[in-house]
């Protein structure tokens, strides 16, 4: 993916202090302060994201508490950048890759291949080889003409099918464009017995930022009933259910927290045969959190009544998600004191979509002042663009070596 490879980081590293602060406090982790961000906009400059490492191991530690036994995939697609990769395989996660840049970005940082699924559920025959190539051997389909194409790789690859559950509250109902039926996925491992194909087991991602643990149950509920049908059928049984990914983060509204969310997964997952092996794909939900974004006021003007900010960053950069993921990120000033009032937040481009905010309380700001945005890691940079040929946001990367320093003291 060549974003990763666009983007400059730089390594920050904290006080010793603060970060045996941060390792005493075991993940007890507070997010970069105000007056932090703005130290590192003073350096940086401005639009910049500042991704906090420590904030992924909080989530990555979070999640695998709450789904015991469960192998998590971290999904690059909400944040494909180096030291998240780097972050996650020294916690000991696996990786869910979807393009043949994402097997690029995790081979370059060295992540071995039997920690990784490809799970786009349509590709090319170069894309099934070039996983092939570098040892990711389980894939994705949910229709014959997808099974198909493993007839040429049948010795090397193992099959998940996709089973689609619409869901209408997500963020992204993902089951509209992928998945298939209980009847068609029996269909397809019938087919793939004929032609000597391999199905490991089933998957599903029931939508992003899925507000209730219900979708899985019933979907995990459905994968029982198919496991057990191709058993009957005296099929190979199947060995994995992969339950995709979807976990929600609290952006404005509140979520529930990770482990109430996961206590109704995890008594739905008992149910299943006790060798069964249970693989999650959670994009969102291990990276939201980790990204803080500054972006500065270039300009600004009076319009019916209202002030107008408008910054160097907007809809085509950092705030794509507001177009594409509809996520309501916390969105404030540097500046706390003084009267507020009822403001505009808009991009830097000449588009008149392009508008972060059509109403935002906010007190006087001046020209080259901040405004902070936090939760900004998922979907954000990832779906940025350079439109105008205004830059994308620069990325600073801290706390990233946080175990190795405190071990050389
Ligand atoms: C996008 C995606 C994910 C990650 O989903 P989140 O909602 O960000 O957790 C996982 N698996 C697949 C197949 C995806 O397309």
């Amino acid at each position: 993916m060549a974003l990763s490879t666009q983007l400059k980081d730089y390594t920050i590293k904290l006080p010793a202090a603060a970060v045996a602060a941060n390792q005493s406090e075991c993940f007890a982790y507070a997010q970069p302060t105000n007056q932090e961000i703005e130290q590192l906009a003073a350096q940086f400059g401005a639009p910049l994201m500042v991704l906090d490492c420590e904030a992924i191991r909080r989530q990555y530690h979070a999640l695998k508490n709450a789904l015991p036994g469960v192998a998590l995939h971290f999904a690059l697609k909400p944040l494909p950048h180096a030291a998240v990769v780097r972050t996650l395989l020294a916690e000991g996660a696996s990786f869910d890759l979807a393009t043949s840049g994402e097997i690029d970005l995790v081979a370059s940082e060295g992540v071995p291949s039997e920690r990784t699924i490809h799970s786009h559920p349509i590709k090319r025959d170069s894309d099934i080889r070039d996983a092939l190539a570098y040892g990711c051997t389980v894939f994705v389909v949910d229709n014959i003409n997808e099974l198909e194409k493993f007839i040429a790789y049948k010795d090397q690859a193992e099959i998940l099918v996709r089973l689609s559950f619409r869901n209408k509250d997500a963020f992204a109902d993902l089951s509209k464009k992928f998945g298939c039926s209980q009847e068609m996925a029996i269909e397809i491992i019938t087919y793939a017995q004929q032609l000597g194909i391999r199905i490991k087991g089933l998957s599903f991602h029931v939508g992003s930022q899925t507000a209730s643990p219900t979708k899985y149950v019933d979907a995990i509920n459905t994968c029982a009933k198919v496991i057990a049908q191709v058993s009957e059928l005296g099929l190979p049984a199947l060995s994995t259910l992969d339950i995709g990914g979807g976990f929600p983060v609290p952006y404005s509204a509140d979520v529930l927290p990770i482990d109430v969310f996961c206590a109704p997964i995890n008594v739905a997952l008992a149910q299943l045969p006790e060798t069964m092996q249970i693989l999650a794909e959670p994009g969102r939900f291990i990276v939201a959190s980790c990204v803080t974004s500054v972006a500065s006021v270039m300009g600004q003007a009076e319009r019916e009544g209202k002030t107008w900010y408008y910054l160097d960053d907007g809809i085509y950069g950092s705030f794509s998600g507001l177009m594409f993921d509809e996520a309501a990120y916390p969105i404030d000033s540097a500046k706390q004191d003084g009267m507020r009032f009822d403001s505009v937040l808009a991009g830097p481009t000449c588009d008149s979509i392009d508008v972060v905010s059509e109403s935002i309380m906010l007190p006087k700001l001046n020209n080259g002042d901040l405004i902070i945005s936090r939760m900004m890691g998922a979907y954000t940079l990832a779906t940025a663009t350079d439109f105008n040929f205004f830059k994308r946001a620069e990325v600073v990367v801290l706390n990233e070596q946080v175990h190795s320093q405190v071990l050389t003291g």
